[in-house]
């Protein structure tokens, strides 16, 4: 039966496909005791479960062949470790169950590994990873992690972080719905960087059963599940329509009587900028560098490992503008070994600028490696630090980038309220300001912008959002300097255009949204998105603030 939930739309798109849910942490098994008489059967259960898990991981190493063929099989050895399976027979022959004795004996032998050196201590996860699996089929639940699928999926999940997206294969995912999670979450982010719809904040997504077709509509956010066949061929076409309408524009950002309004991309590295040049991004205007750190949250990868990375940006956009955030780390991106484990809220703790002062090699390193990468290249590159407070913070990051000998224009993100009211001071310091309108709202609204719950605070069509906006472009247009928006209200066409009203001079998004944005702008002249832009701030709620928009744009 044809059923509809609605969610949040955070990227545009349709997806049709069968449901995978992402895997949760496996839970600990019951202690429970079983009748001496069960343990046979339990014992070919947990036999049973080991080599299907072992095959499993055989078959996919032949599929993916080389590096990954030989830590998948080593992972099938470990699964079928004589020692380990014996261990598993003679708990369960004591009274524990299958899944019981699979995790007790696992966890023996990873205490073992994990006192035994370097080498085997860096196995553990691997261990962890076949442990997982084994006891998630004895307990008939999901695999933990990404779905393991040949076949494209939607991915299902409560929500989603960086360190469970990078292994996500972007050929097999057609779109995101999370229960969590508002328009500026991680999950959000990612769909937009991927390219794929996305409905984000959607009760009861984690209760859809595996397997269901859904047709995700990532513009209006709604989820129909088991959609007839009529249903879907009406979403393809109208799919493919508004895909030919985007594919025929082109150029530059600009208002329709030519006022020049920058659509610049985000990316996380490298492996995003051939989406960003295929959506005609003009340049950068916010890398996301804390990706390159996500790989290894030990340490951080070294000054040749970065300037390779920045340089493979800085190159694709030869004579462009490429805005480089050093490190975010921390709250909702932690990294092991600069983020306190033990703050009470992340969220409001050492993160961004914060850790990197207090960590200033960290900082000194990813500057020269910038200043390395860019040497030669006719880039106009800009340096901006996240999180940043207030003018002595601007200060400390702007001495920081001539102490490293960089030759870019510093800038400041303006995350946080104090930074936007006090714009003017913060600029004295600075050349340029980057509001990060996903941070913005959420310590303007106190809403933590990765519970779902709080998606209508997080709105960044909020007016009190829009007037922090508004005030900081004035005091960037009045020093001469510009400002640009690269949280995720820039992705929204209807809102891009209220933004250029209030005087933001470029906007950077996942590059899937450039085109939207571009066909918006192009409509409208100046005076109309001023015109929005007022209408939108007289209103007193985000709903009240996008319908004024509307009106005034549509001349009702
Ligand atoms: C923001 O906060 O708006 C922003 C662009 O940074 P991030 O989403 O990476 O925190
Ligand atoms: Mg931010």
């Amino acid at each position: 039966m044809e059923k509809t939930l609605h969610g949040v739309g955070v990227s545009h798109g349709v997806a049709i496909g069968q449901v995978r849910h992402m895997g949760t942490a496996v839970l600990e098994p019951p202690t429970t005791q079983i009748p001496t008489e069960d343990a046979p059967r339990e014992q070919a259960r947990a036999q049973a479960a080991v080599e299907a898990v072992a095959a499993d991981l055989i078959a996919r190493g032949n599929l993916a062949g080389g590096e990954a063929q030989a830590v998948l099989e080593a992972q099938a050895l470990m699964a079928q470790d004589p020692e380990l399976m014996a261990d598993v027979s003679r708990r369960i022959a004591v009274g524990s169950s299958a899944e019981r004795g699979v995790y007790d004996a696992f966890a023996a032998y990873r205490a073992l590994l994990a006192s035994a050196g370097e080498y085997l201590a860096g196995r553990v996860a691997d261990l962890d990873d076949v442990r997982n699996r084994i006891v998630a089929r004895l307990l008939g639940v999901p695999m933990p992690g990404v779905p393991d699928s040949d076949e494209p999926y939607v991915l299902f999940a409560r929500d989603l972080a960086p360190a469970d997206t990078a292994l996500l294969d972007p050929t097999l995912v057609l779109g995101f719905v999370t229960e969590e999670g508002g328009p500026t979450s991680h999950s959000a982010i990612l769909a937009r960087a991927l390219g794929v719809p996305a409905v984000v904040a959607l009760p009861g997504a984690t209760d859809v059963a595996e397997g269901t077709v859904v047709a995700v509509d990532g513009s209006t956010g709604d989820v129909l599940l088991d959609p007839s066949q009529g249903k879907q061929d009406e979403l393809r076409a109208i799919a493919a329509e508004r895909k030919a309408a985007l594919a025929a524009s082109s150029g530059p950002g600009r208002t329709s009587d030519g006022h020049r309004v920058p659509l610049l991309a985000n990316v996380g590295g490298p492996a995003d900028v051939p989406a960003a040049l295929a959506n005609g991004a003009e340049g950068v205007g916010l890398f996301r560098t804390e990706f390159l750190f996500l790989d290894d949250s030990a340490q951080a990868p070294g000054e040749e490992k970065q300037v390779e990375a920045y340089r493979k940006v800085l190159e694709a956009f030869p004579e462009g503008r490429v805005v480089v955030r050093v490190l975010d780390a921390g709250a909702d991106k932690p990294l092991d070994f600069l983020t306190p484990a033990d703050e009470p809220n992340p969220a409001l703790g050492v993160r961004g600028l914060r850790t990197l002062l207090e960590h200033p090699e960290v900082l000194a390193t990813q500057l020269r490696a910038l200043a390395k990468a860019a040497e030669g290249l006719p880039v106009h590159l800009e340096v901006m630090a996240p999180m940043v407070a207030d003018r002595k913070d601007a200060a400390d990051f702007a001495a920081a980038c001539r102490e490293a000998g960089l030759d870019a224009k510093f800038g400041a993100m303006v995350e946080i309220p104090s930074a936007a009211l006090r714009a003017r001071a913060i600029l004295q310091e600075v050349e340029f300001l980057s509001l990060g309108t996903n941070d913005l709202a959420q310590y303007t609204f106190a809403a933590d912008r990765q519970v779902g719950a709080l998606a209508r605070l997080q709105d960044p069509w909020q007016p009190a959002l829009l007037d922090l906006v508004a005030s900081a472009a004035e005091a960037a247009r009045v020093a001469g300097k510009s400002c640009g928006v690269c949280g995720e209200a820039a992705s929204d066409p209807l809102l891009a255009v209220v933004l250029t009203g209030l005087g933001v001079t470029s906007l950077s998004m996942g590059s899937a949204s450039i085109p939207y944005v571009r066909t918006a702008l192009a409509k409208y002249t100046l005076a109309q998105c001023r015109r929005a832009a007022e209408a939108a701030r007289a209103a007193d709620s985000a709903e009240e603030a996008r319908a004024a928009a509307q009106q005034v744009l549509s001349g009702e």
